[in-house]
């Protein structure tokens, strides 16, 4: 194995993953781990020309365009699971086999969703700095416990399957949507089987778990959100346009949402532009699309995909 830019490489790696991970699993091969190349797109493509494997987050658009360049590419990885930014078809169209870690950072989401309900519905920490400044507000800091509470998912597949085991432990009862489980699925034997309508109106926490498809973009809309329970929760880790984030501002503003935690967004990276709606709303979260990403599972990701990257490569 070497790194070099003198030779074009074997496996383009254009974002970042444990490299020394990378370097053990892959290790008779020529590899070049770079990931400024998802900013580059000309020296991504360039950088091609021999590929046989190019591994990726959700960032590196892997379409036509990059296809054409990379003649002998025969397999992406893909450091996550979500899809969009992988046209499936061309790769079909060109012979090239996507390999997605699936359920290696599911436990991180699944915690990050849990860590934002009660967070959210503590409300304690935003005593630090009245504190600070010489406060004791013991007596407006009354939060909620997430114990007794309703849990709404939306989409039942691995991840919010680990969400509902950590919140069924915490006390909570768990609804969840999801028109394309079967009925007679054993997962349902921990969930109780919602329509969309019956979860807003009910749930005191609704977490987002879909693919970003055409049926889901906007799935969570101003309709929606205005259905959801006074003072309820909305956390979205799934991805950015699934949620409008408008209607998400508006109604923590009017007070009808007791909190968010928003994880992905319509425009990633969000800048000084798309970030100003944000600005002074209360009882917002905001992480920039870290939820699967803890030490743990970008070992365990890095580890699946360089794995499933040498066991496609002919
Ligand atoms: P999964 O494929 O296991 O589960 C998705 C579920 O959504 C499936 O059960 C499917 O039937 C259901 N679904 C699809 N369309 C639906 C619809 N219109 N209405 C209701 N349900 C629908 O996927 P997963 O591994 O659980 O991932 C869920 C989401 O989390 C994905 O969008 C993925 O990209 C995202 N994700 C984000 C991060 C992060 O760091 N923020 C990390 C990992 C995954």
């Amino acid at each position: 194995m070497s790194i070099s830019d003198r030779k074009l490489p074997d496996i383009v790696i254009s974002e970042f993953m444990d490299k020394d991970i990378a370097l053990e699993v892959l290790n008779n091969l020529d590899v070049q781990y770079d990931p400024t190349l998802v900013d580059d797109r000309i020296a991504l493509l360039k950088t091609l020309a021999k590929a046989r494997a190019i591994i990726v987050r959700n960032r590196t658009q892997v379409n036509n365009e990059l296809l054409e360049h990379a003649p002998n590419l025969q397999v992406v990885g893909r450091l996550g699971v979500g899809l969009d930014n992988i046209d499936l078809e061309a790769c079909k169209a060109h012979n090239v086999v996507v390999c997605p870690a699936t359920g290696a950072n599911d436990i991180a989401v699944a915690e990050y969703t849990i860590t934002a309900a009660i967070v959210l519905l503590r409300g304690a920490w935003s005593a630090t700095d009245r504190m600070i400044a010489g406060e004791w507000p013991r007596t407006n800091l009354m939060g909620r416990e997430i114990s007794g509470k309703r849990l709404g998912l939306i989409g039942f597949g691995s991840i919010a399957r680990k969400v509902a085991a950590r919140a069924s432990a915490l006390g909570m009862d768990i609804y969840a949507y999801d028109p394309y489980l079967a009925a007679n699925d054993a997962a349902w034997s921990n969930a109780y089987r919602a329509t969309l309508t019956k979860l807003a109106a009910d749930c005191d926490v609704i977490s987002v778990h879909v693919p970003l498809t055409d049926k889901t973009r906007n799935l969570i809309d101003i309709k929606f959100i205005r259905s959801m329970r006074l003072g309820s929760i909305l956390i979205n880790t799934a991805r950015g346009g699934i949620v409008d984030e408008n209607a998400v501002v508006e109604a923590l503003r009017e007070n009808k949402l007791g909190g968010a935690a928003l994880d992905v967004f319509n425009f990633e990276p969000l800048d000084s532009e798309s970030g100003a709606i944000f600005n002074e709303v209360p009882n917002l979260i905001l992480t920039p699309h870290i939820a699967g990403i803890t030490k743990e599972a970008n070992q365990r990701v890095s580890f699946l995909t360089a794995q499933n990257v040498l066991k496609h490569l002919c």
